[in-house]
């Protein structure tokens, strides 16, 4: 056993959270050294999630504005009154340009992530994920075995990353405003039939009004929609993370929600099913970032471009790097071990 990722999943488990940031910090690191502790203390964690785990892991999705962070703070400040523990994992967008986190999300939920059972990491965004982080499942299996109970992913809203963050999470929030002059945002893009839960958010002073005629839009569209769990039926809310109004609803409908999973094994048979997913989708990531890193590639890329710009076509140039890549993989058996 790898001793330094057992003492570290010690710590974690009585609570320290230096620990568990500094256990998170390992888990994105791509240094072959710390994949090996990282991939170790996952490994304990994994071994130890029937006793230690008993969360519920939710994504809130929403176009930027609507007030996810606002209305993680408020929900999760609730839950941590009412004993629970608050782990939410947001995505920097401002990473992908300054090539490092800032610490923006942390203090738009200033009050979670100073509470003793709230905590809030934000990590950069990768460019090939859009909103989500490259490990996600990782931190959530940490904050699992560390014993928050509820974990909030929260997802920037744009392109693929919500259909993962759906396959990745046992529950999906989605956050809309009212009155945007865009009514049904997420039917459009596809998304409102993943919402278990819709939250139309700002509720409140001059929105109030055009919240209810949201709430009955999205009513009435989900009406039509085949739901997509067992057991559970979609619910439409409208909530001010402003004032408050709301939040109450909110709360009750995730524990309604998290009862409906536990009910008949089936938050068990979903997080197979994430799990075998996540192995696809990271792998997938995994082997893009090794051939588009390949020295070889890199260098007939760049060529073919050059290339392509004279008189090439990028269709022969795409056809000879895969020609190329799949020299590079081709190993026997034997040597594959
Ligand atoms: P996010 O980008 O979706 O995380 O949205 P934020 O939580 O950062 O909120 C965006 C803006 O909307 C901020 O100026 C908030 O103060 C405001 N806001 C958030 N929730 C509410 C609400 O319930 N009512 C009103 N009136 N404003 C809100």
């Amino acid at each position: 056993m790898n001793q330094e990722s057992a003492t570290l999943f010690q710590k974690i488990i009585q609570g320290d959270r230096v620990a568990l940031a500094q256990a998170m910090t390992l888990v994105e690191s791509n240094r072959e050294a710390d994949r090996e502790v990282a991939v170790a203390l996952l490994e304990i964690a994994e071994s130890k999630k029937s006793e230690l785990d008993r969360s519920i892991r939710l994504t809130i999705s929403g176009a930027p504005g609507v007030g996810k962070s606002s209305l993680i703070e408020k929900i999760g400040l609730k839950a941590i009154r009412e004993g629970h523990k608050v782990g939410v994992l947001t995505i920097d967008p401002s990473s992908n340009i300054s090539h490092g986190s800032i610490l923006g999300d942390k203090s738009r939920m200033q009050y979670l992530s100073l509470s003793e059972s709230g905590f809030v990491r934000s990590s950069p965004a990768g460019t090939l994920l859009g909103g989500l982080g490259r490990r996600t499942k990782e931190m959530m299996t940490l904050l699992g075995v560390a014993g928050f109970d509820l974990i909030l992913v929260e997802t920037v809203g744009v392109g693929q990353s919500e259909h993962i963050a759906w396959q990745l999470t046992d529950g999906f929030v989605l956050v809309i405003q009212p009155g945007s002059g865009d009514e049904l945002q997420g039917i459009k893009r596809g998304i409102t039939e993943l919402a278990d839960i819709i939250v139309v958010n700002k509720s409140d002073t001059s929105f109030k009004e055009s919240a209810a005629i949201s709430r009955g839009h999205y009513q009435n569209a989900i009406h039509y929609l085949t739901p997509l769990r067992k057991g559970w039926n979609p619910k439409v809310l409208t909530c001010s993370a402003l004032d408050g109004n709301g939040v109450d609803e909110f709360w009750e409908n995730i524990r309604l929600y998290k009862a409906s999973r536990l009910e008949d094994g089936e938050l068990k048979e979903e997080r197979i099913r994430q799990d075998s997913f996540w192995l696809s989708w990271s792998l997938g990531i995994t082997a893009h970032q090794i051939l588009m890193n390949h020295p070889v590639v890199n260098q007939k890329l760049s060529e073919g471009l050059n290339m392509g710009e004279q008189s090439g076509s990028i269709y022969r140039t795409e056809f000879e790097i895969e020609t190329l890549m799949k020299k590079l993989i081709t190993i026997t058996e034997t040597q594959a071990g």
